[in-house]
Protein backbone atom coordinates (compact mmCIF):
# COMPACT_ATOMS: atom_id res chain seq x y z
CA UNK A 1 0.00 0.00 0.00
CA UNK A 2 1.32 3.41 -1.02
CA UNK A 3 0.71 5.81 2.07
CA UNK A 4 1.23 8.70 -0.21
CA UNK A 5 -0.85 8.37 -2.71
CA UNK A 6 -4.18 7.71 -0.20
CA UNK A 7 -7.19 9.91 -0.79
CA UNK A 8 -9.69 10.47 2.80
CA UNK A 9 -11.50 7.41 2.18
CA UNK A 10 -8.67 5.25 1.93
CA UNK A 11 -6.64 6.71 4.80
CA UNK A 12 -9.98 5.75 7.11
CA UNK A 13 -10.38 2.27 5.80
CA UNK A 14 -6.65 1.11 6.36
CA UNK A 15 -7.19 2.73 9.79
CA UNK A 16 -9.90 0.83 10.09
CA UNK A 17 -8.84 -2.50 8.95
CA UNK A 18 -5.73 -1.90 11.00
CA UNK A 19 -3.70 -2.02 7.61
CA UNK A 20 -1.46 0.92 8.79
CA UNK A 21 -1.99 3.53 12.40
CA UNK A 22 -2.14 7.19 12.20
CA UNK A 23 1.35 7.47 14.03
CA UNK A 24 2.77 5.69 11.14
CA UNK A 25 0.51 7.35 8.17
CA UNK A 26 1.79 10.57 9.67
CA UNK A 27 5.53 9.52 9.93
CA UNK A 28 5.90 8.07 7.08
CA UNK A 29 4.65 11.45 5.33
CA UNK A 30 7.06 13.47 7.14
CA UNK A 31 9.86 10.67 5.98
CA UNK A 32 8.54 11.57 2.24
CA UNK A 33 8.98 15.48 3.13
CA UNK A 34 12.11 14.75 4.39
CA UNK A 35 13.31 13.49 1.01
CA UNK A 36 11.15 15.30 -1.50
CA UNK A 37 10.69 18.33 0.16
CA UNK A 38 14.24 20.23 -0.34
CA UNK A 39 13.87 20.43 -3.91
CA UNK A 40 10.33 21.40 -4.24
CA UNK A 41 9.85 23.62 -0.94
CA UNK A 42 6.67 23.42 -0.45
CA UNK A 43 6.78 23.52 3.33
CA UNK A 44 8.01 26.50 5.99
CA UNK A 45 7.05 25.04 8.70
CA UNK A 46 6.50 21.63 10.16
CA UNK A 47 4.59 20.87 13.07
CA UNK A 48 5.41 17.42 14.36
CA UNK A 49 4.98 17.63 18.16
CA UNK A 50 1.28 18.78 17.31
CA UNK A 51 0.77 15.75 14.85
CA UNK A 52 2.06 12.91 16.49
CA UNK A 53 -0.07 14.03 19.65
CA UNK A 54 -2.99 13.75 17.49
CA UNK A 55 -2.25 10.82 15.71
CA UNK A 56 -1.95 9.10 18.66
CA UNK A 57 -5.78 10.37 19.89
CA UNK A 58 -6.71 9.22 16.44
CA UNK A 59 -5.00 5.53 17.17
CA UNK A 60 -6.37 5.38 20.97
CA UNK A 61 -9.62 6.34 18.72
CA UNK A 62 -8.99 2.64 16.53
CA UNK A 63 -7.94 0.45 19.29
CA UNK A 64 -10.94 1.73 21.44
CA UNK A 65 -13.32 0.59 18.70
CA UNK A 66 -15.04 3.78 18.43
CA UNK A 67 -16.28 5.41 15.32
CA UNK A 68 -13.68 7.57 13.50
CA UNK A 69 -14.85 10.87 12.25
CA UNK A 70 -14.41 11.57 8.81
CA UNK A 71 -10.81 12.87 8.80
CA UNK A 72 -9.58 10.59 10.97
CA UNK A 73 -5.46 10.41 10.76
CA UNK A 74 -5.35 12.75 7.51
CA UNK A 75 -2.47 14.21 6.91
CA UNK A 76 -2.71 18.09 5.47
CA UNK A 77 -0.96 21.10 5.00
CA UNK A 78 -1.99 24.61 5.79
CA UNK A 79 -1.40 27.45 3.73
CA UNK A 80 0.93 29.77 5.59
CA UNK A 81 -1.69 32.28 5.72
CA UNK A 82 -4.11 30.56 8.36
CA UNK A 83 -3.36 31.15 11.76
CA UNK A 84 -2.26 27.75 14.19
CA UNK A 85 -2.19 28.02 17.89
CA UNK A 86 1.06 28.12 18.79
CA UNK A 87 2.98 26.95 15.22
CA UNK A 88 4.76 29.76 13.77
CA UNK A 89 2.53 31.57 10.95
CA UNK A 90 4.43 33.91 8.37
CA UNK A 91 1.62 34.69 5.13
CA UNK A 92 5.28 33.91 3.25
CA UNK A 93 6.56 37.18 4.60
CA UNK A 94 9.34 38.04 6.96
CA UNK A 95 7.46 40.77 8.59
CA UNK A 96 5.63 38.05 10.26
CA UNK A 97 8.56 35.78 10.39
CA UNK A 98 8.16 35.49 13.99
CA UNK A 99 4.68 35.23 14.47
CA UNK A 100 3.33 32.64 17.02
CA UNK A 101 -0.65 33.21 16.59
CA UNK A 102 -2.10 32.57 19.96
CA UNK A 103 -5.34 30.85 18.24
CA UNK A 104 -6.67 28.67 15.40
CA UNK A 105 -8.60 30.24 12.32
CA UNK A 106 -12.11 28.52 11.88
CA UNK A 107 -11.30 26.40 9.17
CA UNK A 108 -8.09 24.97 10.73
CA UNK A 109 -9.91 24.00 13.82
CA UNK A 110 -13.14 22.27 12.02
CA UNK A 111 -10.32 20.41 10.15
CA UNK A 112 -8.73 19.09 13.46
CA UNK A 113 -11.86 18.89 15.33
CA UNK A 114 -12.99 16.02 12.35
CA UNK A 115 -9.80 14.34 13.21
CA UNK A 116 -7.27 15.63 10.32
CA UNK A 117 -3.58 15.78 11.07
CA UNK A 118 -1.74 19.04 10.40
CA UNK A 119 1.53 18.14 8.81
CA UNK A 120 2.90 21.96 8.86
CA UNK A 121 3.02 25.15 6.65
CA UNK A 122 2.82 25.66 3.25
CA UNK A 123 5.11 27.93 1.14
CA UNK A 124 3.13 30.82 -0.73
CA UNK A 125 3.55 34.13 -2.13
CA UNK A 126 3.81 36.82 -0.15
CA UNK A 127 0.43 37.89 1.84
CA UNK A 128 -0.90 35.46 -1.02
CA UNK A 129 0.00 37.93 -3.46
CA UNK A 130 1.39 36.37 -6.89
CA UNK A 131 -0.09 33.44 -9.12
CA UNK A 132 3.96 32.32 -8.81
CA UNK A 133 5.29 31.14 -5.30
CA UNK A 134 8.13 33.62 -6.58
CA UNK A 135 7.35 36.09 -4.28
CA UNK A 136 7.73 34.16 -0.81
CA UNK A 137 10.15 35.76 1.23
CA UNK A 138 11.35 32.46 2.39
CA UNK A 139 12.11 30.46 -1.23
CA UNK A 140 10.59 29.79 -4.19
CA UNK A 141 8.27 26.57 -4.65
CA UNK A 142 9.07 24.25 -7.67
CA UNK A 143 6.14 22.71 -9.26
CA UNK A 144 6.80 18.69 -8.72
CA UNK A 145 5.73 17.81 -12.72
CA UNK A 146 8.87 20.23 -14.19
CA UNK A 147 11.34 21.40 -11.10
CA UNK A 148 12.44 24.61 -13.40
CA UNK A 149 8.62 25.31 -14.03
CA UNK A 150 6.49 27.37 -10.85
CA UNK A 151 3.60 25.99 -9.76
CA UNK A 152 1.23 28.69 -9.51
CA UNK A 153 0.43 30.70 -6.95
CA UNK A 154 -0.48 31.87 -4.51
CA UNK A 155 -1.53 28.72 -2.52
CA UNK A 156 2.01 26.89 -4.69
CA UNK A 157 3.15 25.21 -1.61
CA UNK A 158 0.03 23.45 -1.07
CA UNK A 159 -0.77 22.57 -4.43
CA UNK A 160 2.95 21.39 -4.92
CA UNK A 161 2.54 19.24 -1.95
CA UNK A 162 -0.63 17.49 -2.50
CA UNK A 163 0.92 16.89 -5.95
CA UNK A 164 4.15 15.09 -4.41
CA UNK A 165 2.57 13.15 -2.08
CA UNK A 166 3.95 15.23 1.02
CA UNK A 167 0.06 15.41 1.77
CA UNK A 168 -3.11 13.89 1.49
CA UNK A 169 -4.75 17.38 0.84
CA UNK A 170 -4.44 20.89 1.93
CA UNK A 171 -6.01 23.87 2.64
CA UNK A 172 -4.95 27.43 0.38
CA UNK A 173 -6.68 30.70 -0.18
CA UNK A 174 -8.39 32.11 -2.90
CA UNK A 175 -8.00 36.20 -3.68
CA UNK A 176 -7.68 36.20 -7.37
CA UNK A 177 -7.18 32.59 -8.25
CA UNK A 178 -4.73 31.10 -5.92
CA UNK A 179 -6.38 27.73 -4.96
CA UNK A 180 -7.36 26.97 -8.93
CA UNK A 181 -4.39 28.26 -10.81
CA UNK A 182 -1.82 26.29 -8.80
CA UNK A 183 -3.88 23.45 -8.83
CA UNK A 184 -4.19 23.55 -12.51
CA UNK A 185 -0.58 23.51 -12.53
CA UNK A 186 0.29 21.14 -10.67
CA UNK A 187 -2.84 18.80 -11.75
CA UNK A 188 -4.91 18.24 -8.75
CA UNK A 189 -8.36 19.55 -7.86
CA UNK A 190 -8.68 23.11 -6.67
CA UNK A 191 -11.98 24.08 -4.63
CA UNK A 192 -12.32 27.87 -4.64
CA UNK A 193 -15.86 28.32 -2.41
CA UNK A 194 -18.81 30.84 -2.60
CA UNK A 195 -17.57 34.09 -0.92
CA UNK A 196 -19.20 33.49 2.45
CA UNK A 197 -19.35 29.90 2.81
CA UNK A 198 -16.20 29.31 4.61
CA UNK A 199 -15.35 31.26 8.09
CA UNK A 200 -12.25 33.68 7.16
CA UNK A 201 -11.66 34.08 10.67
CA UNK A 202 -7.91 33.57 11.41
CA UNK A 203 -7.35 33.87 7.75
CA UNK A 204 -4.38 36.80 7.74
CA UNK A 205 -6.33 39.21 5.27
CA UNK A 206 -5.08 40.32 1.91
CA UNK A 207 -8.44 41.41 0.24
CA UNK A 208 -11.22 41.03 2.78
CA UNK A 209 -14.05 41.44 0.33
CA UNK A 210 -12.15 38.73 -1.98
CA UNK A 211 -10.75 36.43 -0.01
CA UNK A 212 -11.82 32.90 0.62
CA UNK A 213 -10.32 29.15 1.83
CA UNK A 214 -11.11 26.40 0.12
CA UNK A 215 -9.30 22.69 -0.78
CA UNK A 216 -6.72 21.38 -2.90
CA UNK A 217 -7.30 17.60 -3.16
CA UNK A 218 -6.31 14.68 -5.39
CA UNK A 219 -9.65 14.10 -6.11
CA UNK A 220 -12.99 15.93 -6.09
CA UNK A 221 -14.66 13.79 -4.04
CA UNK A 222 -12.28 14.93 -1.45
CA UNK A 223 -12.19 18.20 -2.35
CA UNK A 224 -16.24 17.90 -1.54
CA UNK A 225 -15.39 15.86 2.15
CA UNK A 226 -13.47 18.89 2.99
CA UNK A 227 -15.48 21.82 1.43
CA UNK A 228 -18.16 20.21 4.22
CA UNK A 229 -16.04 19.75 7.02
CA UNK A 230 -15.12 23.69 6.95
CA UNK A 231 -17.88 25.37 5.85
CA UNK A 232 -20.92 26.86 7.55
CA UNK A 233 -21.74 29.93 9.95
CA UNK A 234 -19.09 31.00 12.24
CA UNK A 235 -19.82 34.05 14.63
CA UNK A 236 -16.18 34.70 14.89
CA UNK A 237 -16.93 35.74 11.17
CA UNK A 238 -19.85 38.07 10.36
CA UNK A 239 -19.00 37.68 6.43
CA UNK A 240 -20.28 34.38 6.73
CA UNK A 241 -23.15 32.73 5.37
CA UNK A 242 -25.65 31.33 7.97
CA UNK A 243 -26.89 28.66 5.51
CA UNK A 244 -28.05 25.24 5.45
CA UNK A 245 -24.20 23.36 4.40
CA UNK A 246 -25.29 20.62 1.70
CA UNK A 247 -24.49 16.98 1.69
CA UNK A 248 -22.18 17.48 -1.19
CA UNK A 249 -20.73 14.19 -1.54
CA UNK A 250 -24.34 12.45 -1.75
CA UNK A 251 -24.82 14.30 -4.78
CA UNK A 252 -21.70 13.68 -6.73
CA UNK A 253 -23.29 10.76 -8.18
CA UNK A 254 -26.08 11.83 -9.27
CA UNK A 255 -26.32 11.85 -13.34
CA UNK A 256 -25.04 15.07 -15.32
CA UNK A 257 -27.49 14.61 -18.28
CA UNK A 258 -29.48 17.75 -19.13
CA UNK A 259 -27.17 20.28 -17.09
CA UNK A 260 -26.59 23.60 -19.33
CA UNK A 261 -22.90 24.22 -19.93
CA UNK A 262 -22.00 28.22 -20.95
CA UNK A 263 -19.07 28.51 -22.73
CA UNK A 264 -17.67 32.04 -22.79
CA UNK A 265 -16.45 32.75 -26.19
CA UNK A 266 -14.47 35.83 -24.27
CA UNK A 267 -12.33 32.93 -22.61
CA UNK A 268 -11.76 31.36 -25.60
CA UNK A 269 -10.23 33.92 -27.46
CA UNK A 270 -5.94 35.46 -28.20
CA UNK A 271 -3.45 34.59 -25.66
CA UNK A 272 -4.78 30.99 -25.03
CA UNK A 273 -2.32 28.47 -25.42
CA UNK A 274 -2.59 25.85 -27.86
CA UNK A 275 -2.67 22.94 -25.90
CA UNK A 276 -4.56 24.16 -23.19
CA UNK A 277 -7.44 25.34 -25.59
CA UNK A 278 -7.12 21.30 -26.98
CA UNK A 279 -7.31 19.56 -23.56
CA UNK A 280 -10.05 21.62 -22.49
CA UNK A 281 -12.38 21.52 -25.59
CA UNK A 282 -12.07 18.04 -25.31
CA UNK A 283 -13.16 17.60 -21.81
CA UNK A 284 -16.28 20.08 -23.13
CA UNK A 285 -17.12 17.57 -25.71
CA UNK A 286 -16.68 14.70 -22.74
CA UNK A 287 -19.15 16.32 -20.99
CA UNK A 288 -21.23 16.69 -24.28
CA UNK A 289 -21.43 13.33 -24.37
CA UNK A 290 -22.14 12.60 -21.10
CA UNK A 291 -25.54 14.27 -21.83
CA UNK A 292 -24.76 18.32 -20.96
CA UNK A 293 -26.10 20.72 -23.16
CA UNK A 294 -23.29 23.43 -24.34
CA UNK A 295 -24.35 26.12 -24.25
CA UNK A 296 -22.05 29.19 -26.49
CA UNK A 297 -22.59 32.37 -23.71
CA UNK A 298 -20.91 35.88 -23.96
CA UNK A 299 -19.65 37.34 -20.54
CA UNK A 300 -19.42 40.76 -22.32
CA UNK A 301 -17.10 42.55 -19.18
CA UNK A 302 -14.21 40.14 -19.30
CA UNK A 303 -11.40 42.29 -20.20
CA UNK A 304 -11.85 44.82 -17.64
CA UNK A 305 -12.03 41.96 -14.81
CA UNK A 306 -7.59 42.56 -14.34
CA UNK A 307 -8.31 46.01 -14.01
CA UNK A 308 -10.29 46.12 -11.78
CA UNK A 309 -8.97 42.93 -9.53
CA UNK A 310 -5.86 45.13 -9.11
CA UNK A 311 -7.97 48.21 -8.71
CA UNK A 312 -9.76 46.95 -6.09
CA UNK A 313 -7.34 43.79 -4.22
CA UNK A 314 -4.44 46.71 -3.82
CA UNK A 315 -6.39 49.02 -2.13
CA UNK A 316 -8.02 46.61 0.43
CA UNK A 317 -4.24 45.34 0.48
CA UNK A 318 -2.97 48.96 1.47
CA UNK A 319 -5.44 48.89 3.86
CA UNK A 320 -5.28 45.78 5.64
CA UNK A 321 -1.60 46.24 5.79
CA UNK A 322 -1.38 49.19 7.45
CA UNK A 323 -1.48 46.84 10.96
CA UNK A 324 1.96 45.75 10.37
CA UNK A 325 3.71 48.36 11.95
CA UNK A 326 5.93 47.00 14.18
CA UNK A 327 4.13 47.84 17.30
CA UNK A 328 1.81 44.90 17.50
CA UNK A 329 2.89 42.09 15.03
CA UNK A 330 6.22 40.48 13.93
CA UNK A 331 8.89 42.49 12.97
CA UNK A 332 10.30 45.64 14.33
CA UNK A 333 13.34 48.00 13.05
CA UNK A 334 15.66 48.44 16.19
CA UNK A 335 18.29 51.23 16.29
CA UNK A 336 15.81 53.98 15.66
CA UNK A 337 15.53 57.35 16.66
CA UNK A 338 11.69 58.17 16.56
CA UNK A 339 8.27 56.48 15.81
CA UNK A 340 7.92 57.64 12.37
CA UNK A 341 11.21 55.73 11.63
CA UNK A 342 10.32 53.02 13.33
CA UNK A 343 7.41 52.30 11.25
CA UNK A 344 9.21 53.25 8.14
CA UNK A 345 12.44 51.10 8.58
CA UNK A 346 9.92 48.20 9.94
CA UNK A 347 8.01 48.58 6.78
CA UNK A 348 10.96 48.41 4.32
CA UNK A 349 12.99 46.10 5.83
CA UNK A 350 9.84 43.34 6.40
CA UNK A 351 7.79 43.35 3.19
CA UNK A 352 9.07 42.61 -0.04
CA UNK A 353 8.84 44.60 -3.07
CA UNK A 354 5.84 43.21 -4.96
CA UNK A 355 3.52 44.15 -1.24
CA UNK A 356 5.23 47.21 -1.08
CA UNK A 357 4.22 48.09 -5.15
CA UNK A 358 0.70 46.72 -3.94
CA UNK A 359 0.22 49.07 -0.93
CA UNK A 360 1.61 51.78 -3.11
CA UNK A 361 -0.74 50.92 -5.94
CA UNK A 362 -3.77 50.48 -3.43
CA UNK A 363 -2.98 53.68 -1.30
CA UNK A 364 -2.71 55.70 -4.93
CA UNK A 365 -6.60 54.26 -6.20
CA UNK A 366 -7.73 55.22 -2.60
CA UNK A 367 -6.40 58.44 -2.30
CA UNK A 368 -8.88 61.87 -2.23
CA UNK A 369 -7.51 62.92 -5.68
CA UNK A 370 -7.73 59.79 -7.59
CA UNK A 371 -10.60 57.74 -5.71
CA UNK A 372 -13.02 59.03 -8.19
CA UNK A 373 -11.47 57.87 -10.93
CA UNK A 374 -10.27 53.98 -10.05
CA UNK A 375 -11.58 52.52 -6.79
CA UNK A 376 -14.90 54.30 -7.05
CA UNK A 377 -15.03 53.23 -10.80
CA UNK A 378 -13.52 49.51 -10.19
CA UNK A 379 -16.25 48.88 -7.86
CA UNK A 380 -18.75 50.64 -10.76
CA UNK A 381 -17.58 47.63 -13.36
CA UNK A 382 -17.48 44.92 -10.72
CA UNK A 383 -21.46 45.61 -10.70
CA UNK A 384 -21.35 45.28 -14.55
CA UNK A 385 -19.32 42.24 -13.98
CA UNK A 386 -21.42 40.49 -11.27
CA UNK A 387 -24.45 41.31 -14.00
CA UNK A 388 -22.90 39.22 -16.65
CA UNK A 389 -23.02 36.43 -14.67
CA UNK A 390 -26.81 37.31 -13.20
CA UNK A 391 -27.42 36.81 -16.82
CA UNK A 392 -25.35 34.02 -18.02
CA UNK A 393 -26.54 31.91 -15.19
CA UNK A 394 -30.39 32.76 -16.47
CA UNK A 395 -29.32 30.53 -19.36
CA UNK A 396 -27.35 27.96 -17.88
CA UNK A 397 -26.30 26.28 -14.61
CA UNK A 398 -22.67 26.45 -14.65
CA UNK A 399 -19.87 27.90 -16.87
CA UNK A 400 -16.87 25.99 -18.46
CA UNK A 401 -13.58 27.50 -18.73
CA UNK A 402 -9.50 26.63 -19.05
CA UNK A 403 -8.19 27.69 -15.87
CA UNK A 404 -5.42 29.41 -16.99
CA UNK A 405 -4.06 30.28 -20.24
CA UNK A 406 -1.14 28.75 -19.91
CA UNK A 407 0.20 25.61 -18.41
CA UNK A 408 2.79 25.98 -15.84
CA UNK A 409 5.98 28.48 -16.81
CA UNK A 410 9.77 28.47 -16.20
CA UNK A 411 10.87 29.99 -12.77
CA UNK A 412 12.04 33.59 -13.50
CA UNK A 413 10.05 33.49 -16.89
CA UNK A 414 7.55 36.51 -15.83
CA UNK A 415 9.43 38.17 -12.59
CA UNK A 416 10.70 41.00 -14.03
CA UNK A 417 7.72 42.29 -15.57
CA UNK A 418 4.27 42.15 -13.35
CA UNK A 419 2.26 42.82 -15.98
CA UNK A 420 2.75 39.73 -17.57
CA UNK A 421 2.47 38.26 -13.64
CA UNK A 422 -1.10 39.50 -13.55
CA UNK A 423 -2.08 38.73 -17.26
CA UNK A 424 -1.75 34.53 -15.80
CA UNK A 425 -4.91 35.64 -13.62
CA UNK A 426 -6.98 36.45 -16.72
CA UNK A 427 -9.80 33.51 -15.98
CA UNK A 428 -9.58 33.45 -12.56
CA UNK A 429 -10.27 36.78 -11.35
CA UNK A 430 -13.43 37.24 -12.35
CA UNK A 431 -14.99 34.87 -10.00
CA UNK A 432 -13.51 36.28 -6.75
CA UNK A 433 -14.57 39.67 -7.89
CA UNK A 434 -18.11 38.61 -8.51
CA UNK A 435 -18.16 36.16 -5.33
CA UNK A 436 -18.73 32.68 -7.06
CA UNK A 437 -17.68 29.40 -6.41
CA UNK A 438 -15.11 27.81 -9.02
CA UNK A 439 -13.33 24.61 -9.00
CA UNK A 440 -10.22 23.49 -11.32
CA UNK A 441 -9.76 19.59 -11.96
CA UNK A 442 -7.18 17.91 -14.41
CA UNK A 443 -8.38 18.15 -18.08
CA UNK A 444 -4.85 16.41 -19.41
CA UNK A 445 -1.20 17.58 -19.73
CA UNK A 446 0.38 18.95 -22.85
CA UNK A 447 3.01 17.22 -25.42
CA UNK A 448 5.51 18.32 -22.50
CA UNK A 449 3.60 16.18 -19.86
CA UNK A 450 2.08 19.67 -18.27
CA UNK A 451 -0.72 19.44 -16.73
CA UNK A 452 -4.26 21.32 -17.78
CA UNK A 453 -6.95 22.93 -15.44
CA UNK A 454 -11.10 22.64 -16.48
CA UNK A 455 -12.12 25.72 -14.50
CA UNK A 456 -16.05 24.96 -13.66
CA UNK A 457 -18.02 28.10 -11.93
CA UNK A 458 -21.14 28.11 -10.60
CA UNK A 459 -24.10 30.38 -8.97
CA UNK A 460 -23.57 31.52 -5.51
CA UNK A 461 -23.89 28.97 -2.89
CA UNK A 462 -23.80 26.09 -5.95
CA UNK A 463 -20.66 24.60 -4.90
CA UNK A 464 -22.87 20.68 -5.20
CA UNK A 465 -23.64 21.31 -8.78
CA UNK A 466 -19.68 22.17 -9.59
CA UNK A 467 -18.27 19.24 -7.35
CA UNK A 468 -20.92 17.42 -8.81
CA UNK A 469 -19.90 17.66 -12.71
CA UNK A 470 -16.65 18.12 -11.84
CA UNK A 471 -16.46 14.40 -10.18
CA UNK A 472 -18.31 12.66 -12.82
CA UNK A 473 -16.24 14.22 -15.59
CA UNK A 474 -13.38 12.97 -13.42
CA UNK A 475 -14.85 9.77 -12.95
CA UNK A 476 -15.50 8.98 -17.01
CA UNK A 477 -12.09 10.28 -17.97
CA UNK A 478 -10.41 8.18 -16.01
CA UNK A 479 -12.73 5.53 -17.54
CA UNK A 480 -11.84 6.28 -20.71
CA UNK A 481 -15.89 6.06 -21.82
N1 LIG B 1 -2.37 36.09 -8.51
C1 LIG B 1 -3.31 36.98 -7.93
C2 LIG B 1 -2.60 38.11 -7.23
O1 LIG B 1 -1.44 38.18 -7.36
C3 LIG B 1 -4.21 36.23 -7.00
C4 LIG B 1 -3.64 35.98 -5.67
C5 LIG B 1 -4.58 35.28 -4.77
O2 LIG B 1 -5.61 34.73 -5.21
N2 LIG B 1 -4.28 35.30 -3.50
O3 LIG B 1 -3.19 38.92 -6.60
Amino acid sequence: MHLNSLTIDQVREALQQGHTTAIRLTESFYARIEVEDAAIGAYLTLSKERALQKAARIDALVSRGEQLPCLAGVPVGIKDVMATRDVRTTAGSKILANYIPPYDSTAVARLEHAGAIVLGKMNCDEFAMGSSNENSAYRPVHNPRDLSRVPGGSSGGSAAAVAAGMAVAALGSDTGGSIRQPAAFCGVVGLMPTYGRVSRYGLIAFASSLDRIGPLAKTVKDAAILLHTIAGRDAMDATSADLPVPDYVAELDKPVAGLRLGIPREYFADGLDGEVRVAVEAAIEKLGSLGCEIVPISLPHTEYAIPTYYLVATAEASSNLARYDGVRYGYRASGVQSLSEMYERTRDAGFGPEVKRRIMLGTYALSAGYYQAYYLKAQRVRTLLARDFDQAFQKVDVIVTPTSPTPAFKLSEKTTDPLAMYLADVYTVTADLVGIPGISVPCGETTQGLPVGLQILGRHFDEGTILHLAHQYEKNRAHGA
